[in-house]
């Protein structure tokens, strides 16, 4: 359904996405004032309807990823006021769970692995404690008894991302942002300027700023000129839901998580008695098909780190496309094209960044000044000048 013929065709600013990411700009924004409008045929929809949920600020840490955990730490910090005040506006709980995650080895390798990645927490100042493998099993009983040695993360939590999209669409309407229920066709760019869109029923949007928010589709939008389009591609996770029995207590108090001969793997356990197991990597384009192969390595896998899972009930198989960029990390704020401004390529952690975003995008929609904390993730770090001046 397209928008209704008496909904606004101007804007101060025009968001191209709904889903998390262009809905907390949307919503930050018209909190600022600002005239407020979204462009999306299934707002709410994209990856927040296959993703975990979980607020990994720590376990996420990668090497080479040091700049993107300062962003990370911050969003996580906000989590708390962020989330209340989406449940106080909106009446939704969003299934947020201060349950801290546990990160186990099964092998020595693995055992090797996450003890260089325990000591690049404490370098970077994260919190984290080692536990031997029986430590681990008395934190959560129904792990596998050859885990052999694990690290306790009580700050990385979990939200339910599925009640976090419903809920930013529902303060977007409160806050007043028109929604369009549509695709956009292409980019308007008038005398080297971006003045808005076209929508796939032909009709002009028009807005001051247009914030491309497409998730993986962030790179396909006609109209944009190559030197300013995104470099995100979409990266496949496949995730599996199971129904934990609410008799027998729960089966895991808290995220498990670990690497299965090299694939990571992760169980989030939500008070709702809903288990995500996940999840796959996969680089194969636009494609969401859920196959066997994906589905018996999570179960192969899941099976190895917690045994009890195979008597639960699957519920749910599905995957969903991470927005990945070259860095890993994503892309926030303006870009070389006047009026194009971006918030995309939030790949593995954009639920974690939902809140750090919002606050980042209506700062810079409100005062035309990226913060200071967002300054490494500007788009302009992908030009042509920017990356000719890189050292070799
Ligand atoms: C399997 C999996 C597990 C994940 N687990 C976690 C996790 O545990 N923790 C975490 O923090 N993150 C996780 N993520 C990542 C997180 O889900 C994403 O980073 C985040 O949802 C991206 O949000 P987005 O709004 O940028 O993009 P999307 O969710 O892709 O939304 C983009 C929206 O843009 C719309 N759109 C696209 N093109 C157009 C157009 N031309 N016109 C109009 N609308 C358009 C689409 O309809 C869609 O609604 C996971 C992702 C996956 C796939």
């Amino acid at each position: 359904m397209s928008s209704p013929p008496s909904s606004p065709r101007t804007s101060d600013v025009l968001v191209v996405g709904g889903g998390i990411i262009g809905l907390v700009t949307a919503w930050r924004a018209a909190q600022r004032g600002l005239a407020t409008a979204v462009v999306d045929p299934e707002p709410g929809g994209g990856a927040a309807q296959v993703a975990a949920g979980m607020l990994a600020a720590v376990t996420e840490l990668h090497y080479g990823e040091q700049t993107l955990l300062a962003l990370n730490v911050a969003s996580a910090r906000r989590y708390p006021q962020f989330a209340a005040e989406l449940t106080d506006l909106t009446g939704h709980e969003l299934g947020y769970r201060r349950c801290g995650t546990l990160a186990v080895a099964l092998d020595v390798d693995d055992r090797a692995h996450l003890r260089e990645l325990h000591a690049l927490q404490r370098r970077s100042g994260l919190e984290s404690e080692w536990l031997a493998g029986r430590e681990c099993r008395r934190l959560e009983p129904m792990l596998a008894p050859g885990v052999r040695g694990g690290l306790r993360v009580d700050g990385d939590h979990q939200i339910d991302p599925r009640r976090l999209a419903h809920a930013l669409v529902a303060a977007c309407e409160r806050a007043g942002v028109v929604f369009h229920r549509v695709w956009a066709d292409r980019l308007t760019v008038v005398r080297d300027r971006a003045t808005g869109v076209v929508t796939a029923d032909g009709a002009a949007l028009e807005a001051e700023q247009v914030v491309l928010a497409a998730g993986s589709l962030s790179g396909r939008l006609a109209g944009v000129p190559d030197s300013v389009l995104p470099p995100v591609r979409p990266v496949k996770g496949q995730v599996l839901r199971l129904a934990m029995p609410r008799s027998h207590g729960p089966l895991l108090s808290r995220t498990v998580r670990a690497v299965v001969r090299g694939n990571p793997l992760y169980l989030v356990p939500r008070e709702s008695g809903e288990l995500v197991v996940g999840a796959t990597s996969e680089e194969l384009g636009w494609d969401t098909t859920v196959t066997a192969g994906g589905v018996y390595e999570l179960l192969r896998d899941a099976h190895e780190l917690v045994p009890g899972i195979t008597e639960l009930p699957l519920t749910e198989t599905r995957a969903g496309l991470r927005p990945g960029s070259p860095d890993n990390a994503p892309l926030l704020g303006p870009t070389e094209l006047p009026g194009l401004l971006l918030a995309t390529g939030h790949y593995r952690n954009g639920v974690l960044l939902t809140p750090v975003t919002g606050d980042v995008m209506a700062h810079v929609l409100a005062t035309g000044e990226l913060p200071d904390e967002a300054r490494p993730f500007t788009p302009r770090r992908f030009s042509a000048a920017a990356l000719t001046e890189q050292p070799v």
